[in-house]
């Protein structure tokens, strides 16, 4: 489906002054990877009000019912939410056309489609490719959250982020103070759905070391 779409060349012809209307200089700094309906891309918006949120989903309706769902929160909180965007993209793909080097602090993949079959691993979300381009960009020190109630899935993003050059996990005492992670637990669609069936949800933190190489 990727024809009937365009998107920018480069970060510099995409439309931020139309996402992020009333921003002053909008940068992104936060993205949520497979956002769903958004909860959680609202929460953390009204967590971090000083930066930018950006939500990426691949599914079209579910895409423009984010951005309603957007539009909506800013006319009933006049001032709010300003920081929060979505865009119809497939985050595997499209990450350079909208992003440039080190500009994140946080990246989210909360409850990825876990794709179970060995022989699909390789259309895991998290894997060591794009782990390399989240590496690149996020800033150093910036941070990668994931969350999922498939417990094979966690410990798949365990073992594929320690075992990379560029990531180290965090302490659970570092992570459990993080107000990121509270949102995360809490706050998607996905999330509630597992709480709601009385399920397990794994998560965890990664740090982009401050010393390594993405070039
Ligand atoms: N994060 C949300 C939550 O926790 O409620 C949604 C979780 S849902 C199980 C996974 C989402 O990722 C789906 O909405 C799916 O369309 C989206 N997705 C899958 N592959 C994607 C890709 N390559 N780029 C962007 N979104 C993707």
């Amino acid at each position: 489906h990727n024809s009937a779409y365009r998107y920018p060349r480069c970060p510099e012809e995409a439309p931020w002054a139309q996402l992020y209307p009333g921003v002053d200089n909008p940068v992104v700094r936060v993205v949520d990877i497979g956002c769903g309906f958004g909860g959680l891309t609202v929460a953390l918006a009204k967590l971090l009000p000083d930066k930018c949120v950006l939500a990426m989903e691949i599914r079209d309706k579910v895409a423009e019912f984010v951005r309603l769902r957007i539009e909506a929160l800013r006319r009933e909180h006049p001032g709010a939410y300003a920081n929060a965007a979505v865009l119809r993209a497939n985050a595997m793909v499209n990450l350079p056309n909208y992003l440039a080097r080190g500009q994140l602090d946080k990246a989210f993949f909360a409850f990825p489609d876990p794709h179970f079959k060995a022989k699909n691993h390789r259309r895991r979300i998290v894997s060591d490719a794009l782990l390399s381009e989240y590496a690149f960009f996020l800033r150093p020190g910036g941070l990668l959250y994931t969350i999922t109630d498939v417990e094979a899935l966690h410990a798949w993003h365990v073992a594929r982020c320690g075992a990379h050059a560029a990531f180290e996990a965090l302490s659970a005492e570092e992570a459990e103070a993080d107000s990121c992670v509270a949102a995360m637990r809490e706050e998607t669609e996905e999330g509630k759905k597992v709480a709601r069936a009385g399920g397990a949800k794994y998560w965890a933190v990664f740090r982009r070391k401050e010393d390594a190489d993405v070039s």
